[in-house]
């Protein structure tokens, strides 16, 4: 992720001092007001580079889960492109107030000559001026929400969709208040290709086209309540599904007017198009799903997403594997994908944290699952038996892969009790928060 926004943020940055050079200064102006100027292009130039990243990520590139490391992480690479997109629109508008207290300071001399446009364009250029403003105050207050976890999510999702429209904005914005001397250069030429590719994710976001060619239709084939508001889902899709890789979730719409959810796929790949998923109500849609739920009623399924991939592994590592709650979902995939072939299965210490093992209904199923396995050695965390998971346990020594699925607390006390012990072992996590 921090090498994706980094590149961008430079290469920006380099096409921007390229103009500076190549462009001579205008007659008369000062030191200040050009320093202005150039700040405030620059501060520009890479919001509308971070918000394009933006758009385009919204549009769940699975090309980029390789390089990106899967589909939560282009999520996160999405959120940190957005909140450094509105820092830099922040620093534009700041400066483009400056002026005020540069004309106080210095006087209006000195001033950067502002270009001249009659007609149309110059309606159009007022018009992205204002637009620029609006939306900069929308995209501010947009992510005081979206840090603002407290905030529900369907509020906020409802709040969200409106991104695409503001983005267009600010791209009006952006070609009409550039230099126009940028289009014939390196930097206008990296802007128009980013303003492209951000307009495309704005367009397939206001159609509803996200996801729509990695979407398959099927119903709803089985139910099951399991303890803790856990309810088992079996879907058949058509046989338009790929398939997928044990360990990889989808975006599951049972509702169109709730929309999608991403869930694990809690089973292996059987060929068939039959997919599991284990569904635990943690917030307002999910609670009570299983009432709602009917055997025989269609379902939308967009993927396989994810890079929580079990041919990933490291076959010279050690393998830990830790499973906390409902993060048990990708472990139940792998071991059941490891079935058809036992012999072969890696060697791996798999943990799994429960409140309380002696009522939880995935203790059972992970002893059957690890029963056929003599490579998998599993563990039992119940915190109501006050067998809580502490790094000093997880045995990590020499060259060591842990794969982790839960919550984002544990994973954070593993890793700094790991990191006291000095131990730096690979740690793969999937991240079951998006927003
Ligand atoms: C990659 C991934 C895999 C997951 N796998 C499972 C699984 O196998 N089993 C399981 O029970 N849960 C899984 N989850 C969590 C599950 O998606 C959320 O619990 C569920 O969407 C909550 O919805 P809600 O409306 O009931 O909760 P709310 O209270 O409305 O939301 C709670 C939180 O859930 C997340 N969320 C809600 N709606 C969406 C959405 N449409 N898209 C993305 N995130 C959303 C947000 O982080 C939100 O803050 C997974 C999440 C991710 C990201």
């Amino acid at each position: 992720m921090k090498t994706l926004l980094l590149s961008l943020l430079s290469l920006v940055t380099l096409a921007w001092g390229w103009d500076v050079f190549a462009t001579a200064t205008p007659a008369g102006a000062t030191i200040w007001w050009v320093a202005r100027q150039e700040v405030l292009n620059l501060s520009g130039l890479l919001s509308v580079a971070m918000m394009s990243l933006v758009m385009y990520l919204a549009t769940r590139p699975a090309w980029l889960e390789a390089p990106l490391g899967g589909m939560d992480r282009i999520y996160r690479t999405h959120k940190w492109a957005g909140i450094l997109a509105v820092a830099f629109a922040a620093v534009h508008w700041l400066t483009e107030l400056s002026g005020d207290i540069l004309k106080s300071m210095f006087g209006r001399t000195g001033r950067v000559p502002k270009e001249q446009f009659t007609g149309f364009l110059d309606v159009l250029r007022d018009l992205g001026k204002d637009m620029g403003e609006w939306a900069i105050y929308a995209v501010l207050a947009m992510l005081v929400i979206t840090l603002w976890k407290k905030f529900p999510y369907r509020a906020w999702s409802l709040l969200h969709r409106v991104m695409p429209v503001l983005y267009l904005m600010l791209a009006l914005h952006a070609v009409m208040l550039s230099p126009t001397n940028y289009w014939a250069q390196p930097v206008g030429m990296l802007m128009a290709g980013l303003l492209l590719a951000g307009i495309y994710g704005a367009i397939e976001s206001l159609r509803n086209g996200i996801g729509k060619t990695r979407e398959t239709a099927g119903e709803v084939v089985g139910l099951s309540q399991l303890g803790g508001d856990i309810t088992t889902v079996h879907c058949r899709l058509s046989s338009a599904w790929r398939g997928h890789r044990a360990g990889q979730f989808a975006f599951v719409t049972f509702d169109d007017k709730e929309g999608a959810h991403p869930f694990t796929i809690a089973s292996a790949d059987r060929g068939d198009h039959t997919l599991s998923f284990e569904i635990k109500g943690l917030g307002d849609y999910t609670r009570g799903l299983g009432q709602r739920l009917r055997v025989g009623q269609s379902v939308r399924v967009e993927g396989p997403y994810g890079r929580f991939d079990l041919s990933r592994r490291n076959p010279q590592a050690k393998q830990i594997w830790i499973a906390a709650g409902i993060g048990v979902t990708p472990f139940l995939a792998w071991l059941e994908s490891l079935q058809t072939d036992p012999t072969n299965a890696p060697a791996a210490e798999l943990h799994y944290c429960t409140r309380d093992d002696a009522t939880d209904a995935f203790v059972p199923r992970l002893q059957a699952l690890c029963a056929g396995l003599p490579g998998i050695k599993l563990h039992i965390h119940g915190a109501k038996q006050g067998a809580n998971l502490k790094a000093q346990n997880l045995g990590v020594s020499g060259h060591t892969e842990i794969w982790y699925c839960g919550p984002t607390g544990l994973a954070n006390l593993l890793r700094d009790g790991l990191k006291s012990l000095g131990l730096l072992p690979r740690f793969h996590q999937e991240a079951f928060e998006m927003r």
